[in-house]
């Protein structure tokens, strides 16, 4: 069976795309799979950090998201008690000098039509793997077409970005540790108010519970409150969330925002997981397929892409003079996924630390937990505090 491509990567989130994007510049024939016909509504993630920023930046897309997106300056850290401190992220180190908002669908869709621009036949839509094996020549991926008919893809290599309950990784029979975190959060888009400058984002940690404030291109703020111990259930989303957490952001913060709801809302819980192994033969795993970390400190995107830059970089090495061996293509791969892992394992930790922060606490644990972050907030321990929650060392 001829190869149809040097590369397929399965799922076209944004960690898939924008990896078949970087195989695809660097001169590779390269085959996305992605098994919905249509992108789900909603979004996820909004925060693209520096590091993620110098990714996109190379694939040659960064300047249309910044375009697209609004960039963040200043993190202003609120305790139970009053303001602790503000980290200035133009103390970062250029050209980024702050974090960028962009809903999900929207860096999606600015990928796909890079992807679109660069490999038009690359991206296959309807695609659903359901298996792979692996043999001395290359890997035949097994799955459903658009019609709905069995079929078979050839290549040398494969990369699972097919989101945390990938079907690449349970073929690979690679197991997975982690679970859910006992935290649930709702949140809600509302229109931005005058209390925040448009490129503050606040963190407020409420005794109830965190509330996070982020801009969000178009005058709207997103707002992310804990669930307090409490509060009854939220509803699930619409106009009746977007009041909840309205009503959650004024008790909490005294800030007063409009419960009008202006993008989406939803409420969701929190866990992490982590595969045993990121590479197996010729196969490989990145982004959500391989890691999964607690949304509070919007990482996982951003983690995914730099797995995706590491495993092009490895790719195009490979295929320096002559057609790659398997023995040679499984010790790339295995390099990679042993890096990616550890940065991985870091990232988790440091959304665990993020996650744990803003539980509800009493009054004694308030003021310990506030005077020792205004402490991390203030020179010289800034710098530290500002590498942590922009991605620092990650890479
Ligand atoms: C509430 C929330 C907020 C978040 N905020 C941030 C943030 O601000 N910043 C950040 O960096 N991260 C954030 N994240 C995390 C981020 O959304 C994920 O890490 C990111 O979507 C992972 O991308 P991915 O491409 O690896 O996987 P996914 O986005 O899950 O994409 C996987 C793709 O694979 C496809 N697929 C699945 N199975 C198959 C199959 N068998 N065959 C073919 N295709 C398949 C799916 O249809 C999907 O398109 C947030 C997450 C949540 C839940």
């Amino acid at each position: 069976m001829g190869r149809d491509a040097d590369v397929v990567v399965v799922g076209a989130g944004p960690v898939g795309t924008a990896l078949a994007l970087d195989l695809a510049r660097r001169g590779r024939r390269v085959r996305l799979l992605e098994a919905r016909a249509t992108r789900p509504p909603g979004s996820r993630a909004i925060g693209v950090h520096p590091a993620g920023l110098a990714v996109l930046a190379a694939l040659g897309v960064a300047d249309e998201l910044l375009a697209a997106g609004r960039p963040v300056r200043r993190g202003r850290a609120w305790g139970a008690a009053g303001p602790l401190g503000d980290l200035d992220l133009g103390a970062l180190p250029p050209p980024y000098r702050f974090v960028l908002t962009v809903p999900q669908p929207v860096t999606e869709g600015v990928l796909r039509t890079a992807l679109a621009r660069t490999a038009p036949d690359a991206l296959e839509l309807g695609a659903r793997v359901t298996g792979l094996a692996q043999d001395p020549d290359g890997v035949t991926v097994v799955g459903r077409g658009a019609d709905g008919g069995e079929r078979r893809w050839r290549a040398a290599v494969v990369v699972g970005c097919d989101g945390r309950d990938g079907a690449v990784r349970a073929a690979l029979r690679v197991g997975r540790r982690g679970g859910p975190y006992p935290d649930r959060f709702a949140m809600a888009d509302l229109p931005d108010g005058p209390e925040l400058a448009e490129d503050e984002a606040l963190i407020a940690l409420a005794r109830a519970g965190v509330v996070e404030g982020f801009p969000l291109p178009g005058g709207v703020r997103r707002w992310v409150v804990r669930v307090g111990r409490d509060d009854a259930a939220p509803p699930e989303g619409g106009p009746a969330l977007a009041a909840w957490v309205a009503e959650r952001v004024a008790r909490r913060t005294g800030l007063r925002p409009a419960p009008d709801l202006v993008g989406g809302a939803s409420a969701f819980g929190v866990e992490r997981w982590l595969a045993d192994r990121f590479a197996v033969g010729r196969v490989a795993l990145a982004g959500d397929a391989a890691h999964v970390l607690s949304p509070i400190g919007g990482q996982g995107m951003n983690l995914g892409w730099l797995d995706a830059a590491a495993l092009a970089r490895a790719v195009e090495s490979l295929w320096d003079e002559s057609e790659p061996t398997g023995p040679r293509i499984a010790a790339a791969l295995d390099a990679v996924g042993r890096h990616r892992r550890r940065a991985a394992r870091r990232a988790i930790a440091r959304a665990a630390g993020n996650t744990a922060l803003g539980r509800p606490v009493g009054p004694a644990v308030a003021a310990v937990r506030d005077a020792l972050l205004a402490g991390y907030l203030r020179r010289p321990w800034s710098s530290l505090a500002l590498a942590r929650f922009t991605m620092g060392g990650l890479a």
